[in-house]
């Protein structure tokens, strides 16, 4: 596996492959791998003849008082496991290559970013697609692999390259679950014992909206009600915003109906901050 760090080495890999006639995958992450990456790759190395994974912790779409400086790091590990699905080339850059002195071009997907996570994360989902393109422009990859657990994120993404008419076939990758339900994260890492039940709220709240649909409770409020009072049973939690969205609008809905999904982000003890979602039809 080659590691890369400077984009227009970067570049100029993915032009030898187009003239070896290879089509390329990219998935991009910011490293710290679990399974839930590791399914990425392997979905993503269906779809191309060569595997590219970007691995970089974009400062720019964290806030100020985020956990930038403390996000989970393990660069050796990471590239032992990438090997290991046959990743072809690690591209890591270092955010000075990234966002050199003077750079000030950003991508914004202005509705959509706004809402759920972009509510309570002001400027967040403008790192995200901001970095996402330049990897776009420096990788050059013929499709991109990205997990529905950011489910706000592949919307955005996919609107992003429609829009700007950017030619990378977007996939999604189902969200990839601990044996109890919690949706793996790197994240994760953060939770000591009593925290990581804590955490299973997310996932056993996504359950009980589910129940409750089947049981033909269609009232958005009132399943919200009802979900978030068994979250915030569990100890610790903080409920940052439960929504009955459209999957594909992502707007609200009053009544729930198989196109609806339930997305939630819970903070624990004030210092980890979780996402998941699911369709109230689906198991997943
Ligand atoms: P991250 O390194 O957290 O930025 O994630 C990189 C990619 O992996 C993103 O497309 C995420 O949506 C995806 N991902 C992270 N965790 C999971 C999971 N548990 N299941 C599916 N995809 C995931």
């Amino acid at each position: 596996m080659k590691i890369l760090t400077s984009p227009g080495a970067m570049r100029a890999w993915t032009r030898e492959q187009v003239v070896l006639g290879n089509k390329t995958a990219l998935v991009p992450t910011m490293g710290f791998f679990h399974e839930g990456h590791l399914s990425l790759m392997r979905m993503a190395a269906q779809y191309a003849d060569t595997l590219v994974v970007s691995l970089f912790v974009n400062p720019i779409q964290f806030g100020p008082n985020e956990d930038l400086d403390r996000y989970p790091r393990s660069f050796t590990k990471d590239c032992e496991l990438a090997e290991g699905e046959g990743v072809e080339v690690l591209f890591a850059p270092e955010a000075g290559d990234m966002y050199p002195p003077g750079f000030q071009t950003t991508v914004s997907v202005e509705h959509l970013s706004r809402s759920l996570c972009g509510a309570d994360r002001p400027g967040h989902f403008n790192g995200v697609t901001t970095v996402v393109s330049k990897l776009f422009h420096i990788v050059q990859p013929d499709c991109a692999v990205f997990g529905q657990k950011d489910f706000q994120q592949l919307s955005i993404i996919r609107r992003m390259v429609q829009d700007l008419d950017i030619g990378v076939d977007i996939l999604a990758h189902p969200i990839v679950r601990e044996p109890d339900g919690l949706a793996m994260s790197s994240r994760n890492a953060y939770l000591d014992a009593d925290q990581r039940k804590s955490a299973l709220s997310l996932s056993k709240g996504i359950a009980l909206a589910r129940s409750l649909y089947t049981d033909g409770k269609l009232d958005t409020a009132v399943l919200t009600e009802k979900v978030k009072k068994h979250i915030l049973s569990y100890s610790g939690t903080e409920v940052n915003y439960i929504s009955f969205i459209d999957c594909s609008s992502l707007e609200p809905v009053d009544r729930a109906d198989q196109e609806t999904l339930v997305a939630l982000a819970v903070t624990i003890d004030g210092r980890v901050r979780l996402i998941d979602n699911g369709l109230l039809a689906g198991t997943g």
